[in-house]
């Protein structure tokens, strides 16, 4: 099936975009199911790009910029080349073998996300055109990852349509599923959990937050299963307190504490994290982690999303002991980091502390951004101290 794209909107598919919206169309498109394979052409019917359609403000999810079949050849290049960067990247190894193996756009497979923990691929769809190709994609990761994997386990009810089955379309598993990160151990439940069970994004930040965590009290907000707590402890923090509103995250958390032995040293606290700053002992931690869920998941909630990000940093700051520590996190891609670090500062000023910023931060190597998709961006991060 053919679509045709209007003249003044050709320039966009030329400059690689892996988005075709519904307004660059210019045909009938009535007859065509939502997955359907499509095939972009301008004017004079040349080959502009092939995707996923879907009858939606972004009616095409460029797969391809080349005349070529998407099969299962297809898959496997492409799963392929996702591969091999994160092993270029080292990491799949002896003390870390928890990974994103396909992040969307930036791995040119828009509208799916594939984790890999420690021998098991977890797929999310975000397309229906990618769940149709489900089983594609399975058997290229069989391909590709041979013994490095042993269960594939689908889950896109959460991301598509809740009638869809969650389900193994490879091996099985039983969760949780024990996986390392930087040398800590972590049980991960796909089936339960958020998302795909752990949030990936943030093993380099966390990594970083161990160099600064010797002999020092730490507070994690918004913790989910205890990464930034974990990795604290495993660098000999002296105490670590944890705080999500999820009672069931707090179970994770516990958990895994206990999974590496930190029991003594940890506090677990079931409460609202901006309840919590508000009314914090002053001057109690040396270091205070904050990683909230996206505020804005679209552009007509920023502003208030600013306002909610500023709200907390400010009780943050004004509660961080003299010389104290903060990283602080925005995952909401319609926040980007010059006005996340604008947020931040206005936070500063009214707290009425003297901040620096030590470190920007942001997401993985294994959550690539397409060059010519800069909405790919999402993560951001500071590392801040208030004197
Ligand atoms: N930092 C975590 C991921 C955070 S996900 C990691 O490294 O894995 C966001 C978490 O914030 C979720 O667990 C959610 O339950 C929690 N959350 C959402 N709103 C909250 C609130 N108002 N107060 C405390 N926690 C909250």
């Amino acid at each position: 099936m053919n679509i045709e794209i209007r003249k003044n909107k050709v320039h966009s598919i030329e400059r690689k975009h892996p988005w075709i919206f519904s307004g660059a169309i210019n045909s009938e498109v009535s007859e065509i199911q939502n997955g359907d394979i499509v095939t972009a052409v301008d004017k004079k019917g040349n080959f502009l790009a092939r995707g996923h359609f879907q009858h939606a403000t972004i009616s095409l999810r460029v797969l391809t910029f080349i005349d070529q079949e998407i099969d299962q050849y297809f898959f496997n290049q492409k799963i392929s080349n996702a591969v091999e960067v994160r092993k270029k990247q080292n990491l799949i190894r002896k003390d870390n073998n928890i990974c994103r193996l396909v992040h969307g756009e930036g791995d040119n497979l828009p509208g799916l996300i594939i984790d890999y923990y420690a021998g098991v691929a977890v797929i999310q769809c975000h397309s229906i055109g990618m769940f149709k190709s489900v089983n594609l994609i399975a058997e290229a990761l069989k391909t590709v990852l041979g013994k490095e994997l042993f269960a594939i386990y689908s889950k896109s009810s959460d991301t598509l349509n809740k009638d869809i089955s969650d389900n193994y379309l490879f091996g099985e598993c039983e969760t949780p599923h024990l996986a390392l990160e930087n040398g800590v151990k972590f049980n991960i439940d796909w089936i339960t959990g958020q998302k795909t069970g752990f949030f990936i994004d943030q093993r380099e930040n966390r990594l970083l937050l161990g160099k600064y965590s010797k002999d020092k009290k730490v507070l994690n907000t918004f913790c989910y299963s205890g990464g930034f707590s974990l990795l604290a402890l495993k660098h000999g923090a002296k105490e670590v307190h944890s705080l999500d509103s999820s009672k069931k995250a707090i179970v994770l958390t516990d958990d895994n504490v206990k999974l590496n032995d930190f029991e003594e040293k940890h506090t677990s606290i079931v409460a609202d994290a901006m309840d919590y700053m508000k009314d914090l002992n002053k001057e109690e931690y040396d270091i205070i982690i904050l990683d909230p869920p996206a505020f804005a998941k679209h552009r007509d909630k920023r502003h208030k999303a600013i306002q909610g990000y500023k709200r907390l940093n400010a009780h943050t700051i004004r509660q961080v002991k003299p010389g104290g520590i903060i990283f602080t996190f925005s995952c909401s891609q319609v926040v980007d980091k010059y006005l996340f670090t604008n947020t931040i500062i206005a936070a500063a000023i009214e707290a009425g502390r003297n901040v620096r910023i030590l470190e920007q931060l942001h997401q993985p190597s294994d959550h690539p951004i397409n060059a010519f998709h800069p909405e790919g961006e999402y993560l951001k991060g500071l590392v801040i101290q208030v004197d």
